[in-house]
């Protein structure tokens, strides 16, 4: 009831990432590379099972456009009637402008991790916010439903960057500000990050709403 705004939705997270944020919080998916047949053997009859009253099924990581069976894995679960809502760090925008294309995906979240200073080591990739920002555009361009979100990790994003960022996406559709939640980080030293105050995230939310709808998370 979380992972898709005002839906009912399977996730199911695809292993594998292009990026090294030091705050991810899902460190496991970020180095897991396989995953079997009885697993997506089991999400297909979940899926076809329960298609009268789930209304989608997301696909999040990891980072679900560095596996190059994305796109028929999404035509499978096409086929099961289930819509689908993509998670994206928009690192890859080739391969994010072949599934907007594709017709598959009703609905895109990206992650937007910082301002284009910190971008770089906010994500451990030279050269990703360039990569960001197009996928930005991509998305904005599709017609599709969609929302960026910062995971507001205070070492990379403070409270004067996140009107910035906001001001970047002016006009878009949504945007959300996630808590950062230290309990298990990719980076180590990251778990002793204290969390922006919800009170605070609550004020930047307000001065990122001059901007674009934005809302907060997990606060
Ligand atoms: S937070 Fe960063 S490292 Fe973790 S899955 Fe997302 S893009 Fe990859």
């Amino acid at each position: 009831m979380l992972d898709w705004p005002g839906r009912l939705a399977t996730t199911v997270f695809i292993a594998g990432c292009d990026l090294r944020c030091p705050f991810c919080q899902n460190p496991d998916l970020v180095v897991a590379r396989d995953c079997d047949s009885q697993t997506l053997s089991e999400l297909f009859s979940h899926l076809y099972n329960r298609r009268d009253w789930i209304d989608g099924l997301v696909v999040t990581g990891g980072e679900p456009t560095t596996d190059p069976n994305l796109l028929g894995f999404l035509e499978a679960v096409h086929e099961t009637g289930v819509e689908i809502k993509l998670d994206t760090n928009g690192n890859n925008p080739d391969a994010l402008s072949r599934v907007l294309d594709s017709g598959l995906v009703s609905y895109v979240a990206m992650d937007i991790k910082a301002t284009y200073e910190n971008y770089s080591e906010a994500t451990g990739g030279r050269g990703s916010w360039q990569r960001a920002d197009r996928s930005i555009r991509l998305i904005r361009e599709s017609g599709l439903e969609y929302e960026f979100r910062t995971t507001v990790y205070p070492r990379f994003v403070s409270r004067t960057d996140l009107p910035r960022i906001a001001e970047s996406i002016q006009g878009a559709r949504m945007y959300a500000l996630q808590q950062f939640r230290p309990q298990k980080t990719l980076a180590s030293d990251a778990s002793g990050v204290k969390p922006m105050n919800p009170d605070q995230l609550v004020e930047c939310a307000s001065a990122c709403s001059r901007y674009l709808p934005t809302i907060t998370r997990g606060v």
